[in-house]
């Protein structure tokens, strides 16, 4: 098994998202080469090939162009696999090499067993493996679901590549969301609840418990799609990316959009009706409680301390 792992380079940095790639490749226990339209001053730690193509020529995102070069290096390696992460980028270019190659192509890959690649359905309910018949797949990695045990380190062998490919675009740069409501990046505490709080009323014992640590209150994505929580509070893929001193995740069963967002905390307590919920294997305590009962006495207590 051979794969091509696309790495992606934004604003002068390397996203780490380029180390989940790694990550892949060696639960597969694949061999790898990457791929990055990037610069030689901000080259990944990575053991292998890497086929480096000028940002500052290419532009940073430039569809067409880019395909172009990734088709040449595919050529050349003749991966099994072509591995995107779940990006914006990876959204845009994948389906277009899927399709010059007329490889399968599998979308948002959560696990892979057996050589089998995982993908969520129905909302994350469920999850099928999906075998693919075409001699190649080009696939795209969740975030978060496969992450790196210890520091990235290595050197790569830097082969350089062109294109004559002409652009059909022209790359003016990025443009930052506008920030609103609350930044969680910034808060060293925070107390999030999930669809276990059950109604949107049980939101103020969360939110209790955070004031009391000095803390903010955070969210899982059900209780923001419930409209009991705004989104600025949304924890995980598709809200804030955390890494607090302490996280309490009250009532969150621990999906992988989910653990995406607070991985990095440095002290998880999980409080969970479930004592099998999957938060218990990132939690460094796991509480078996009614959070309905367990925060407000832990919130009473922390007051008169
Ligand atoms: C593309 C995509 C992006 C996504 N992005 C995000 C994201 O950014 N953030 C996010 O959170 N999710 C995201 N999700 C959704 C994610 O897959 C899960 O569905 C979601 O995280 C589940 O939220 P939850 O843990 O609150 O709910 P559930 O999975 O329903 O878990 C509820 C938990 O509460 C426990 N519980 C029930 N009652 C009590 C009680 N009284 N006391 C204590 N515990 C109790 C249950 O045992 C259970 O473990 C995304 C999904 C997709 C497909």
């Amino acid at each position: 098994m051979k794969t091509l792992l696309v790495a992606e380079y934004r604003d002068g940095a390397l996203l780490n998202s380029t180390y989940e790639l790694v990550a892949f490749a060696e639960q597969l226990s694949s061999e790898s080469a990457m791929f990055l339209v990037g610069v030689e001053g901000v080259l990944p730690a990575y053991n292998g090939t890497l086929y480096l193509a000028d940002a500052s020529q290419y532009g940073e995102f430039n569809p067409a162009v880019h395909k172009q070069l990734l088709l040449d290096t595919i050529a050349k390696e003749q991966p099994d696999m072509v591995v995107f992460a779940h990006s914006s980028y990876g959204w845009d270019l994948a389906p277009r090499v899927s399709l010059a190659l007329n490889a399968a192509h599998v979308s948002e890959v959560v696990d892979i067993v057996e050589g089998v690649p995982v993908a969520p359905v129905c909302n994350a309910k469920l999850r099928r493996d999906v075998k693919t018949k075409t001699a190649q797949t080009v696939v795209t990695l969740q975030g978060g679901a496969f992450g790196l045990y210890g520091e990235p380190s290595g050197n790569p062998s830097v082969v350089k590549i062109d294109t004559d490919a002409a652009p059909q675009v022209e790359f003016c740069g990025y443009e930052e969301a506008e920030a609103g409501g609350v930044d969680l990046t910034k808060a060293e505490v925070i107390v999030s609840a999930g669809r276990g709080i059950g109604k949107s009323e049980n939101l103020a014992i969360v939110e209790g418990l955070a004031k009391v640590l000095g803390g903010e209150y955070g969210a899982s994505r059900p209780v923001v799609d419930s409209e009991w929580a705004d989104h600025s509070r949304q924890v995980g893929t598709t809200g804030q990316t955390v890494s607090p001193k302490l996280y309490v995740a009250c009532g969150i069963s621990g999906a992988i959009q989910h653990l995406a967002g607070m991985k990095k905390s440095e002290y998880v307590v999980a409080i969970n009706t479930d004592k099998d919920a999957p938060i218990g294997e990132v939690a460094d305590v796991l509480v078996v409680a009614d959070l309905k009962e367990l925060v407000p006495v832990l919130t009473e207590k922390i007051t008169s301390l």
